[in-house]
């Protein structure tokens, strides 16, 4: 089985690209989801975060109410660290075992779409790391018609991770992502084809090859 990581800054198409890969075929885990199953009653990080950060980070049901762990950990310096300290390697652990699991049923190719994968020192889980890279004013543009977020929440956001290029320099692939939708498609297909083509052991074409 290979295991592309994908990755890259907020508003650059990671998420598009996962639709567009899972419906291609591949088989994907969202770091974001494995993330809010560690802080659920009885998920491997919750006892930890309530030891860590007090009860007071305990809402209704028993829940972590994340708004506010997320002011605590704001508001004080390291907790931002200790959390990630908490959860990062949790999540890691939850998402080899999905894979583990789709390797024992024969998958071919899965996708683990995670903004954090070099932040979280994720990138031993995967084979390959694909990035999307997109210009930061098409990020902003992006960001503010989709999520009303203002050029000064976005460059924000985009300040508390690594430099998206950085990303982009770390990476085995980069899907350059300023145009429309269906270039995007295009290049992910493309990818698609080659990475599956590579897979068959037929990378390259070799007009001498025996059919
Ligand atoms: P990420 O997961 O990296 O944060 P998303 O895939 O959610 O980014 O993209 C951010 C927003 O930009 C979404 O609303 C998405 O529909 C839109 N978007 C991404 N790529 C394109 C594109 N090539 N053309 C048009 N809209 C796009």
């Amino acid at each position: 089985m290979l295991v592309i990581g994908l990755t890259g800054g907020i508003g650059s198409g990671k998420s598009t690209v996962s639709h567009i890969l899972a419906r291609l075929g591949a088989r994907m885990v969202d770091a974001d989801i494995v993330g809010h199953q560690v802080y659920e009653p009885g998920g491997p990080a919750y006892n930890d975060i309530i030891n860590t950060f007090g009860r007071e980070v305990v809402g209704t049901e028993g829940k972590i109410d994340r708004k506010r762990l997320a002011s605590i950990v704001f508001s004080k310096a390291d907790s931002l660290e200790k959390l990630n300290d908490i959860t990062h390697p949790r999540i890691r652990d939850a998402i080899a075992v999905i894979l583990k699991e789709w390797k024992s049923e024969g998958t071919e190719i899965a996708v683990v779409e995670a903004a954090v994968l070099f932040e979280a020192k994720w990138t031993n889980l995967v084979d390959e790391i694909w990035a999307t890279l997109s210009d930061e004013s098409v990020v902003l543009d992006r960001l503010f018609k989709a999520k009303g977020m203002s050029p000064e929440q976005s460059r924000a956001r985009l300040r508390s991770q690594i430099p998206p290029e950085e990303k982009a320099k770390r990476s085995d692939v980069v899907i350059r992502n300023n145009g429309g939708l269906e270039e995007l498609e295009k290049q992910v297909e493309d990818l698609w084809r080659s990475v599956n083509s590579r897979l068959k052991g037929s990378g390259t074409f070799s007009p001498n090859a025996p059919s």
